[in-house]
């Protein structure tokens, strides 16, 4: 049974509204597209991962969660890209994308790709570290004490997996997406001893999914892109200008002329995404160019957000669920 599944993860949505709102000839955006591609690369690496996992273990004795992020302390969290939870054990399987020759030692893990060498953290130990801190967590809610597994599924399908032999971990614990059959199969006949009950699961799964708390990446910051270096107005998918205005009751191109009843959600949902989940009246007319207070409270107030002040001062609080459930209406 899946329990949690897995969603474009939100990094992916913040890069696509930072290149809608930088000029062409911005000096980040190569580096932002590199970003966005690597990311998608990722995302469908862990999508083909979860394919494997799903059509493999349609099972009731496994209970599977994809994408959690759980906290280690009030600041800290550990991120799993795969738990699966039998009654006797858990295995964590860590998805990781990455192109090229990959050499794997205690200390790193160094690709070489087109003559380039490049250097890792180990995911074989970064595994290890999410089955101790979910040991941990499982230790601090009372839940009893699972024996459990790790392994690292490398997703990228061209990349080539050297031995060695200096390092057995490496043959025992990094595989491809269909050895994960095999490698469950063999964790299960070691640890046959059923631990977790029913209500033990039942008890797991509410505590992840509360405890889970998706990460709200900083994308202006790790490019160091001021929100001044940010274009104004509202972009069109027809044409690919920040050309859309209130035209007579309308979101219209005043360069293509495509009308766009959803104009606004997407414009606050880049707002959002990059700089503030806080708007007021005076915000909100910045970035619409809607001149009339009273048409932009009007207007605010259509959205039905929650928030916060009386009359001038009222902050609107935006979120990219409110947002999303606007989009699909
Ligand atoms: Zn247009």
């Amino acid at each position: 049974m899946v329990k949690k599944l897995r969603t474009t993860p939100i990094i992916i949505f913040m890069l696509e509204a930072l290149l809608r709102r930088i000029p062409q000839t911005h000096p980040k955006r190569n580096d932002i597209e590199k970003e966005l591609s690597r990311r998608w690369a990722g995302f469908r690496g862990e999508q083909s991962l979860d394919y494997y996992v799903e059509s493999l273990f349609n099972r009731e004795e496994y209970t599977v969660f994809h994408d959690l992020r759980l906290p280690i302390s009030n600041e800290a969290f550990f991120q799993i890209d795969t738990l699966i939870l039998s009654p006797s054990f858990f295995t964590i399987l860590e998805g990781k994308y990455i192109l090229g020759e990959l050499f794997f030692d205690p200390n790193q893990l160094e690709r070489t790709l087109d003559g380039k060498v490049d250097i890792f953290p180990n995911p074989i130990v970064q595994a290890e570290n999410q089955q101790y801190f979910l040991s941990a967590l499982f230790e601090k809610y009372s839940i009893p004490r699972v024996p459990n597994t790790s392994f690292v599924v490398i997703t990228s399908p061209n990349s080539i997996i050297k031995p060695n032999p200096d390092y057995p971990a490496v043959s025992q614990k990094v595989i491809r997406p269909a050895a994960i059959r095999s490698k469950l199969d063999m964790v299960k006949q070691k640890f046959r001893n059923p631990i977790l009950d029913k209500k033990d699961i039942q008890k797991v799964t509410r505590l992840l999914l509360k405890l889970h708390t998706p990460a709200w990446p900083k994308v202006m910051e790790k490019f160091q892109i001021s929100e001044e270096e940010l274009l104004p107005g509202i972009y069109c998918e027809g044409c690919n200008h920040l050309s859309i205005k209130r035209i007579r009751r309308n979101w219209t191109c005043t360069i293509c002329g495509k009308t766009d009843k959803k104009a606004l959600f997407k414009l606050l949902m880049d707002y959002t995404l990059l700089q503030d989940s806080k708007i007021t009246n005076q915000k909100f007319r910045e970035l619409t160019g809607v001149s009339s207070v009273h048409m932009a409270s009007k207007m605010l107030k259509s959205l039905n957000l929650p928030y916060k002040g009386e009359l001038r001062h009222r902050e609107y609080e935006l979120s990219v669920e409110q947002l999303r459930k606007l989009l699909d209406m």
